[in-house]
């Protein structure tokens, strides 16, 4: 067990996180982390984070006991942490909006982000048109394509769409971009990052703003069972919404945490994006963690049906939950979390987003081999609604 709950001084979590980013950016980031020390002191800037997490964001967000796809399943209760009903429809506005407070407090105007399916885009629009601050997105030509609504709508909201053509066009080199034009701008751009990656001190940042998702697991299931649930599974692509909900269960030993990867077209094929299950610890992105590699130690091409969870790396803290045990990690393939985007949609009349339908395919298996006084609380991290052309079109789904 891990009796670490924070980075160390230099940003480490064990082995794992640090700062690999060129000298240019060294001072941007040393003020970003005491800016953040001082607002994550300041009982003000927390109640400002709070109040627009009730009135802009619409939390808490529901712990909704998932009765007729546990009847249907078997075995313990499975309670769904409902950020698919978070403004914008996933957890990402959490972040997108404790950042974008944070960089007003440091009279920062103008604001980068980068933006794989368009979910962390579409909230840090959201956020910056809310907020006054100017944003320009960096997204892969690849995703700008897959993700054509997400765009419309970071658009309508004042936010500059920049396509990125290098490399796979996807999320990697798009947070290339992003780093590049920081290092060109530090002066006056803040760079607000999605997930739980890149350089300390981002991956505690995401993961503090994110931890209201757990905050308040903790009280729902609390008052409503008298008692802390058995399991938390949730998907890992970046790692955010599974810190999230993770983190504020840290020093609760007998709460297990399963992160669940996507496995695409399944392990063996090499087609997949599951770092933490199959790859070996090196430096992405401003961080050492776990990533997929090639025998030259290049990063590798990764899939996934789910654009959220398409990225080779995962963020540092994860790394150190699965050496130290902490957590553990599952991979479940494209046509496994179809099955549990159909039974989710059939069942509870819910439409998740494919990143969870990996986390409710899990959930479920794990369900059928439990008792029926077991908790199992899953994130329910999005809403299905971007997917909809991947399921029928892409995938070829029988409605
Ligand atoms: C972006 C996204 C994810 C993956 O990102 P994490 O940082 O691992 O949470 C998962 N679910 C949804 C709905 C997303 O938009």
């Amino acid at each position: 067990m891990p009796t670490r709950a924070n980075p160390d001084s230099r940003g480490y979590f064990g082995q794992y996180g640090g700062k690999f980013i060129p000298e240019t950016l060294m001072s941007a980031l040393d003020k970003l982390e005491s800016a953040y020390a001082e607002a994550r002191a300041d009982t003000d800037f927390q109640q400002q984070f709070k109040r627009l997490c009730r009135k802009y964001i619409g939390r808490p967000t529901p712990l909704y006991p998932a009765q007729q796809l546990s009847a249907e399943i078997g075995g313990a209760a499975i309670l769904l942490k409902r950020e698919d009903l978070a403004h914008t429809g996933a957890h990402k506005i959490n972040n997108a909006v404790g950042q974008g407070l944070l960089a007003k407090r440091m009279g920062k105007k103008r604001i980068i982000a980068e933006t794989g399916a368009g979910q962390h885009g579409v909230a840090a629009a959201s956020a910056c048109a809310m907020l006054g601050l100017e944003c320009i997105a960096y997204m892969g030509e690849e995703d700008i394509r897959r993700q054509a609504p997400n765009v419309h709508r970071m658009k309508l909201m004042g936010t500059e769409v920049r396509p990125v053509s290098s490399g796979s066009r996807t999320l990697k080199d798009a947070i290339n971009e992003a780093i590049r034009d920081w290092v060109s701008n530090v002066r006056n751009t803040y760079y607000l990052l999605g997930s739980v990656v890149g350089p300390h001190p981002y991956p505690m940042i995401v993961r503090d703003f994110q931890a209201i998702i757990g905050q308040e697991t903790r009280e729902q299931v609390l008052a409503a069972y008298h008692r802390l649930p058995d399991y938390l599974v949730a998907c890992v692509g970046g790692g955010s919404n599974s810190i999230g909900l993770f983190h504020p269960f840290f020093s609760d030993k007998q709460v297990k945490f399963i992160g669940v990867e996507a496995a695409g077209r399944g392990l063996e094929t090499g087609q997949h994006a599951a770092p933490l299950t199959s790859g070996e610890p090196g430096v992405l992105h401003g961080a050492r963690s776990y990533l997929l590699t090639d025998d030259h130690g290049q990063i590798r091409e990764t899939h996934s049906i789910s654009a959220g969870l398409d990225y080779p790396g995962v963020g540092p803290e994860h790394s150190y939950y699965k050496d130290t045990e902490r957590a553990s990690y599952v991979a479940v393939t494209d046509n496994q979390a179809l099955e549990g985007f159909r039974l989710l949609c059939h069942t509870e009349g819910i439409v998740p987003a494919l990143e969870p339908a990996h986390a409710i395919y899990h959930a479920a298996r794990l369900a059928t081999d439990l008792p029926a006084d077991r908790l199992i609380v899953v994130n329910l991290s999005g809403r299905g609604d971007k997917d909809l052309e991947t399921v029928i079109k892409e995938a070829g789904m029988k409605l």
